[in-house]
């Protein structure tokens, strides 16, 4: 099998840190060449070679790592023949609730860069490409329990539109061109390595920093609102699998549906009660309350199981004392080894 030369766009952000590392582990890490518009994440090596320095709340990469604005075509169409890449994750975005501020460039950053990359890179040969989208391509008028897999879809967001259109895009592509583009509606995704970039989930990450630094939480969603959400580690291992998948095992070439976890922000608390027993919660809901009304409560992922062998590994209360684990080893080192 040819070496594969892989891409990521977005690499610096929640998925894109954590992914990066599986894939470097994966084809080496001369092969992964990570990319954002930000700098940087401590110590990885840029272009220059320099390293810079690590700290505690980032975790250390090795690695290459370029500056690129995926709105920059010409400079996109340059690194993918420069670098001879033959696979892109393309993980660049603005989220669903920093997209409100500003609609018309995340429709630019979500779709039109990504249409702009899809040419460039089947110009160019890429073989096989990853397109992430959301679950706020649901709408008010999808059924919340166990949304299924091809069902109404009138997303509230310009987010949910620019990853709608681009699910759609991608489809055409395939039976166009077959030009192999492969894709995951996610969930709220829960990490302790980055910050999560400005979604409508970000309470289930937001919530175990304050269980640890402060004890009590503000959550901006109402106690009952039920989402879909999955851990990192299954996240990772769903992008790995469906890339991995042979070509004609993904039936879906919109975006597959993907479950995992399901649980409102008491279920949360009472779980991270378990091991931090004071900790308290209150609720003032704000504009994402709107947003997380209008996207499903659970997933029905039986096309993403069938096809290509989708199975997540944590439970709530396995992903509940993973994250608290490794935060406290983040945030308090010391308390932990001693
Ligand atoms: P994030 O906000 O943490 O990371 C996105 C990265 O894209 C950031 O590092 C940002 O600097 C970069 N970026 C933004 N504009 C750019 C530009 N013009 N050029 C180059 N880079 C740019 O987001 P994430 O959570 O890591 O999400 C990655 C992908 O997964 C996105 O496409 C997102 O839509 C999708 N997704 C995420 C979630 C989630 O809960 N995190 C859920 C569903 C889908």
């Amino acid at each position: 099998m040819p070496q594969e030369r892989i891409l990521v766009t977005g690499g610096g952000g929640q998925i894109g840190t954590a992914l990066s590392a599986a894939l470097r582990k994966q084809h080496g890490d001369r092969n992964v060449i990570v990319s954002d518009i930000k700098p940087p994440a401590p110590a990885y090596s840029t272009q220059s070679g320099r390293e810079g320095l690590n700290n505690k709340t980032t975790p250390r990469q090795k690695g290459r790592f370029i500056m690129l604005d995926i709105l920059n075509t010409q400079r996109m169409a340059e690194v993918i023949s420069d670098y001879k890449i033959t696979q892109v994750y393309h993980l660049a975005a603005i989220l669903s609730a920093t997209g409100e501020w500003m609609p018309e460039k995340t429709w630019n950053v979500n779709l039109n860069a990504a249409l702009q990359l899809f040419d460039v890179c089947r110009e160019q040969g890429v073989r096989k490409f990853f397109f992430p989208s959301t679950i706020a391509v649901f709408g008010n008028s999808t059924p919340k329990a166990h949304t299924p897999q091809h069902t109404s879809l009138e997303p509230t967001t310009v987010y949910g539109m620019s990853k709608l259109a681009g699910e759609l895009w991608a489809q055409y592509y395939w039976k166009r061109y077959q030009f192999d583009i492969r894709s995951i509606r996610f969930p709220g995704i829960i990490s302790y390595e980055t910050l999560p970039g400005g979604g409508t989930t970000d309470y289930a990450v937001d919530i175990f920093y304050a269980a640890i630094e402060k004890g009590h939480y503000t959550c901006f969603l109402k106690e009952d609102t039920y989402l879909p959400m999955i851990y990192m580690p299954d996240a990772i291992r769903s992008c790995l699998d469906i890339m991995n998948a042979p070509a004609e095992d993904i039936k879906v070439r919109t975006s597959y549906n993907l479950a995992s976890l399901s649980f409102s922000p008491a279920e949360l608390a009472r779980e991270i009660r378990t091991i931090v027993p004071d900790f308290e919660i209150d609720y003032a809901p704000d504009f994402r309350q709107e947003i997380a009304d209008s996207w499903p409560s659970s997933i029905d992922d039986s096309a993403a199981r069938n096809d290509w062998g989708w199975q997540p590994a944590f439970d709530l209360e396995g992903m509940t004392r993973d994250m608290m684990q490794n935060l406290n080893k983040k945030l308090l080192p010391e308390a932990v080894s001693s």
